[in-house]
C-alpha cells in the first residue's frame, strides 16, 4: 500500500516536529549561499532557533526574479565541486533559472518519485514508458530515476515520434506510462490512423500524466481514449521537477510530500496566508536539498488545499488540481479569464476534438478573444447547419463561463499548429 508507510501516514503533530527540524537544517544550509547569507531575517533565524513551523512567516519570499538575477550561481549552497547535475529552464524570457543538485539531492529526489509512483499503483511489475524529453527538462531524468528506484523495467523512450511510442508499446507490452496530457490526443489520433486501439492492442492500465495545466474533463477523456487510469502529477524545476504532489488510486487531489516540502498558500497580492479551502499562489521550502536550498518560494501557480482526510491512509495534505499560473490569466473587455476555464467547457462536448487554441487580437479597434476549436473528423464533415448551430452552442457556453463573448472558429482536426513540449494555449496579438 505504501513506499514509505512511517513517513506517509505520520500523524500531523509529528510531521510538523519534523518539519520544524528540517526546516532549521535547510536554513543553516541557504546561509552558505551567497543570496541567503547576506539576508539578515535568515541569518536571525538561524542564530535564535524555530520553535513552530509557523515562524517560517517571519522569512522572506524568493521568487523567480531573484533567481535569474542571481544567476547562475548565487544559490548554490555546496562547493560546486559536490555539485552532480543541473536542471535549467529555457530561459527564453531572460536568464534561465537553474537548480543544482549534489548526490543526497538526486537520491531524495528519486525516492519521492518512487513514492509517487507507488501511490498511484505502479509496482516493480510494471513496464513504464516514459514518454518525454530527456535532457534539461526535468521530466525525463525525473521519472526515469524514480522508475529505476521503483524497479519497473524503464522505457526511455523520450518525447514525439507517436509511430515508435506505440511499437515500444506493443513490442515490449508497456503497462504504465507517463505523458504530458497535450500530446495524448495527439498520440490517440496515431493509434487511430493505424487501425489500432489502445484498449485491445496494448497491455496499458496506468497513465501519469502532468507538467502543464489541464481539467478533469481532460483526464476523463485519456482514461476513455486508452481505457486505463490517469494519475494527476505536479512538480516545477525549482522543487526538483516531478515527484512534488501526486495522486493516490483515491484520485482526489495531489498528495504533496510535506517530509520534503514545507507548504504555504498565500494571497498573491496581500502576501498573508489565505483562509483555509482558499484558491492562491503555492509557496514552497525544500527540506531536504542540499546543493540549492529554497525558501518560501513563491510558485505563481494556484491551487488550494482540500478539506478532510484521504482514505488512503496518507496524511500529507491534498492540493486541488492547479488551477493554472498567476501569469497565465488574460484580461479581455475587463474580464479575467483563465485558459482552463475554456478548456473545462470545450472538452466537455464530445464534438469537440483534441485541440483548441486562444488568439487575443484586435479588430476594428476592439479586442477580441477568438478560440479556434478542433472539431473531430466524424462531425467535421457533418453538415453546415450542425455546424452552425455548435458553434453558437459554444459560443455560448464559453460566454456564459468567462463572462466574455468569444469568437468561435470550427477547425479540422490536426489544423492547430503543436508546439514542442507543452502545450501554448493563450497567443496575445492585441495592438497595445
Ligand atoms: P517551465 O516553467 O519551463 O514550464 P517546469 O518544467 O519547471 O518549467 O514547469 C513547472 C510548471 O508546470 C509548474 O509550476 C506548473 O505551472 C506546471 N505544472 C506542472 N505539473 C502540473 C500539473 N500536474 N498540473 C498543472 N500544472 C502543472
Ligand atoms: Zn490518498
Amino acid at each position: 500500500m505504501y513506499w514509505e508507510k512511517e513517513i506517509e501516514t505520520l500523524e500531523r503533530k509529528g510531521l510538523e516536529k519534523f518539519q520544524v527540524e528540517w526546516l532549521m537544517k535547510s536554513l543553516v544550509q541557504a546561509v552558505n549561499s551567497p543570496f541567503y547569507g547576506r539576508d539578515p531575517e535568515i541569518q536571525r533565524i538561524v542564530k535564535s532557533g524555530l520553535n513552530s513551523v509557523e515562524q517560517v512567516h517571519e522569512l522572506p519570499f524568493t521568487t523567480k526574479e531573484q533567481l535569474r538575477n542571481d544567476f547562475p550561481w548565487g544559490f548554490l549552497s555546496v562547493d560546486k565541486k559536490d555539485v552532480v547535475r543541473l536542471h535549467s529552464s529555457s530561459g527564453t524570457t531572460g536568464n534561465p533559472t537553474v537548480v543544482y543538485h549534489n548526490r543526497h539531492d538526486l537520491g531524495s529526489w528519486a525516492n519521492l518519485m518512487a513514492r509517487s509512483l507507488y501511490a498511484a499503483g505502479i509496482r516493480d511489475t510494471d513496464v513504464f514508458q516514459n514518454i518525454c524529453g530527456y535532457g534539461l527538462f526535468t521530466g525525463g531524468l525525473g521519472f526515469q530515476y524514480g522508475v529505476e528506484r521503483l524497479g519497473c523495467l524503464s522505457i526511455p523512450a523520450g518525447a514525439g515520434n507517436s509511430l515508435r511510442q506505440i511499437k515500444l508499446m506493443r513490442d515490449y507490452g508497456t503497462t504504465a506510462a507517463h505523458a504530458i496530457p497535450s500530446y495524448l490526443g495527439r498520440l490517440y489520433e496515431v493509434f487511430k490512423e493505424e487501425g489500432l486501439d489502445p484498449h485491445k492492442d496494448t497491455n496499458l492500465h496506468t497513465l501519469v500524466i502532468g507538467a502543464e495545466p489541464h481539467t478533469e474533463e481532460h483526464r476523463q477523456r485519456i482514461e476513455e481514449m486508452f481505457g486505463v487510469k490517469a494519475y494527476n502529477s505536479f512538480g516545477l524545476s525549482e522543487m526538483n521537477g516531478p515527484g512534488v504532489a501526486f495522486e493516490c488510486l483515491e484520485q482526489n487531489g495531489l498528495h504533496i510530500w510535506e517530509d520534503a516540502f514545507l507548504v504555504e498558500i498565500i494571497n498573491p497580492i496581500t502576501l498573508l496566508p489565505v483562509q483555509e479551502g482558499e484558491i492562491g499562489e503555492l509557496v514552497m521550502t525544500t527540506l531536504d536539498r542540499q546543493a540549492m536550498p529554497l525558501i518560501r518560494y513563491r510558485t505563481r501557480d494556484l491551487t488550494r488545499f482540500l478539506p478532510g482526510t484521504c482514505k488512503c491512509g496518507r496524511t500529507h495534505r491534498r492540493l486541488d488540481r492547479i488551477a493554472g499560473r498567476s501569469d497565465d490569466m488574460f484580461i479581455i473587455k475587463g474580464c479575467n479569464v483563465f485558459p482552463m476555464q475554456v478548456e473545462g467547457v470545450l472538452l466537455k462536448l464530445p464534438e469537440v476534438g483534441a485541440d483548441y487554441r486562444i488568439i487575443l487580437a484586435t479588430i476594428e479597434d476592439q479586442d477580441e478573444m477568438i478560440i479556434e476549436v478542433e472539431v473531430k473528423k466524424e462531425w467535421f464533415r457533418g453538415d453546415l447547419a450542425f455546424l452552425d448551430k455548435l458553434q453558437r452552442h459554444i459560443t455560448r457556453l464559453i460566454r456564459d463561463e468567462v463572462l466574455v463573448r468569444p469568437l468561435i472558429k470550427l477547425v479540422e482536426p490536426g489544423s492547430i499548429p503543436k508546439s514542442e513540449g507543452k502545450a501554448v494555449r493563450v497567443f496575445d496579438q492585441r495592438i497595445k
